[in-house]
């Protein structure tokens, strides 16, 4: 493993060693300036560090300019074809830019868009896609891993060829193995910073499985350096899935509860314990782990390497603090009873 080139993009860095950033991206209209910002705040709320907006004509410029300077979260813009609304992007002060130069036409127009970059200071993510390579490079590699890569790098160095190296790059795939060997051919040929993600992965659990193994082996390989989790639905959902894989990575710290799936031992209402708790700690800021287990055999020693747990049993339950007992109390007192402990521990 080797580290990334580290690119500044607002109040944040991506690569170079830098946390690994969470990024998502606004689905209303973008030339709905209030419903825009209204989701932008609500991503920052859940913890999202960077924003993207798709850009996709001169009345989205203009709702994107009242949009810059009301938030402090760093803002992508994403442009699929037009140079010209890239320059725009850049101009208005995006702290990012989404967009292929190989998709532009002219060695001029790249020189333009180079240009407008270098002198605003923003980078731009080179994005590439499996569904959507070029034919030629299709008829050579076929939807490979290899041709992901490659056409990457050719759009890289189209903004190489005028001196720009600012880059950020995506080979996304809706396809989690081919997606991953695309990334690990790429880690190993450039020290550009990697954005991580499984592209298209669907909706809810099915698509958090799946964006869970692409980006999760990349990151415990150590590749990675900023990722978003494409869900159909809501993008805050987008922002819990990506926290939780960083978590789970061990690349970030944050609340953790673990809990028993419940069997036929189970003397307590493990599930109502366990949203309850959920809800507790979505405010809590500090890094927690909570034990919920349903009965004496393993309860004991899970709940005592929390923080903070619960074994239940008939009746009573124990409650543990930091791996000693700390009390018995009536199985209806346990919410009240963690709610407290949580509150305590959060002061602390
Ligand atoms: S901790 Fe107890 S209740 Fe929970 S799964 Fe294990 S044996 Fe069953």
């Amino acid at each position: 493993m080797h580290t990334t080139r580290k690119i500044k993009v607002g109040n944040a860095f991506i690569g170079g060693g830098a946390p690994v950033t969470v990024q998502s991206m606004t689905n209303t209209r973008t030339s709905d300036t209030e419903s825009t910002l209204g989701q932008i705040n609500e991503l920052k709320n859940a913890g999202c560090d960077i924003v993207r907006i798709a850009v996709c004509n001169s009345d989205d410029v203009d709702s994107c300019r009242k949009i810059i300077g009301r938030t402090d979260v760093p803002l992508v813009a994403d442009i699929q074809f037009d140079y010209k609304l890239a320059v725009a992007c850049s101009d208005i002060g995006f702290d990012k830019i989404r967009f292929n130069p190989g998709n532009i036409g002219s060695d001029e127009n790249v020189k333009s868009l180079v240009h407008a970059c270098k002198a605003n200071g923003t980078p731009i993510r080179v994005g590439v896609n499996s569904g959507s390579l070029d034919k030629d490079i299709l008829n050579k590699y076929g939807r490979t891993a290899r041709a992901l890569c490659v056409s990457a790098l050719s759009h890289v160095k189209l903004l190489e060829k005028f001196g720009f190296y600012d880059t950020v790059i995506s080979v996304k795939s809706s396809d989690v193995r081919l997606c991953v060997d695309a990334y690990r051919k790429l880690h190993e040929k450039c020290d550009y910073p990697l954005h991580l993600g499984i592209t298209e992965s669907g909706a809810k659990t099915a698509g958090i499985v799946k964006s869970s193994i692409g980006i999760g082996a990349l990151l415990l390989d150590g590749i990675g350096d900023t990722i978003r989790v494409s869900l159909t639905g809501n993008p805050v959902e987008e922002v819990k899935a990506a926290k939780l894989i960083l978590q789970s990575a061990g690349l970030r710290s944050g609340c953790e509860i673990v809990s028993c799936p419940t069997c036929s031992r189970c003397n307590i209402n493990l599930s109502e314990i366990y949203d309850e708790v959920a809800k507790l700690l979505e405010s809590v800021t500090v890094p927690l782990k909570v034990a919920v287990m349903g009965c004496v055999v393993n309860g004991p020693g899970e709940a005592s390497d929390a923080d903070l747990g619960v074994a239940g049993g008939l009746g009573k339950s124990v409650i543990f603090s930091h791996g000693r007992i700390l009390k018995t109390v009536a199985n209806e007192n346990i919410i009240t009873e963690l709610k407290m402990l949580i509150d305590e521990a959060v002061k602390d």
